[in-house]
C-alpha cells in the first residue's frame, strides 16, 4: 500500500497505546518496552495492509513527500512525552518498505547503490502474497480497504486526542 496509509496506522497504534500507558506513573522502562512493541506491531500491521488487495492512488514520489509532511505534522502535534513512542510506531509501520523498497528507490533517485539483494525480506512484498493491483481491476475492493484504514485510523486518533495531542490542541489545558 502507499506509505501514507502505513503512516496513518502508525499514528493510530500510537494513539491507542497512549490510552493504556502513563509514562509519569510507569517510568521509562515500560515506556521503552511499549515503544519497542509498537515497532513490532507496526511491522505486522504493514503486512496485513499489504496483503489486502490494493491499488496505488498516489505515485511513489508524491506518496513519499506527502507522507514525510504528514509524519512531521503528527510529531509536531503530539505531546513531547509521546514523540518517541509515536516515532517508534510510525517507524515500525513503514520499516518493511524502507527495507524492501528503500534501496532501489534511493538508487533510482540518487544513484547510490545500497541494494544488497534482489530478494524481498518481507513475504508480503512478493508477487505471491502481495495484494498489489496494477491493472486497475478490483478498484472497489481497493478503495474499500483504503477507506477502512483511513476511517479506523482517524477514529483511533480522535479517541486518543486528549492524551495524545499537545495541550494547545486540546480542550484539556
Ligand atoms: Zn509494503
Amino acid at each position: 500500500m502507499n506509505v501514507i496509509f502505513h503512516v496513518l496506522t502508525g499514528a493510530a497504534a500510537a494513539g491507542v497505546a497512549t490510552r493504556f500507558l502513563d509514562p509519569l506513573r510507569t517510568g521509562p522502562g515500560t515506556y521503552l518496552a511499549m515503544s519497542g512493541a509498537l515497532v513490532g506491531l507496526g511491522v505486522m500491521l504493514h503486512g496485513l495492509l499489504d496483503i489486502a488487495p490494493h491499488q496505488y492512488p498516489l505515485r511513489a514520489t508524491p506518496d513519499i513527500l506527502v507522507s514525510s509532511v504528514l509524519i512531521a505534522v503528527i510529531l509536531a502535534c503530539v505531546r513531547p512525552r509521546w514523540v518517541v513512542l509515536t516515532s517508534a510506531s510510525i517507524f515500525g509501520n513503514i520499516l518493511p518498505d524502507l527495507i524492501d523498497l528503500g534501496p532501489s528507490m534511493l538508487f533510482e533517485i540518487s544513484g547510490i547503490d545500497l541494494r544488497f539483494t534482489s530478494e524481498k525480506v518481507f513475504f508480503w512484498h512478493t508477487p505471491e502474497f502481495s495484494g498489489s493491483i496494477y491493472n486497475g481491476s478490483r478498484s472497489f475492493e481497493s478503495h474499500s480497504y483504503h477507506s477502512v484504514v483511513v476511517l479506523l485510523a482517524t477514529c483511533a486518533v480522535i479517541a486518543a486526542w486528549n492524551t495524545l495531542a499537545r495541550n494547545a490542541l486540546t480542550r484539556r489545558r
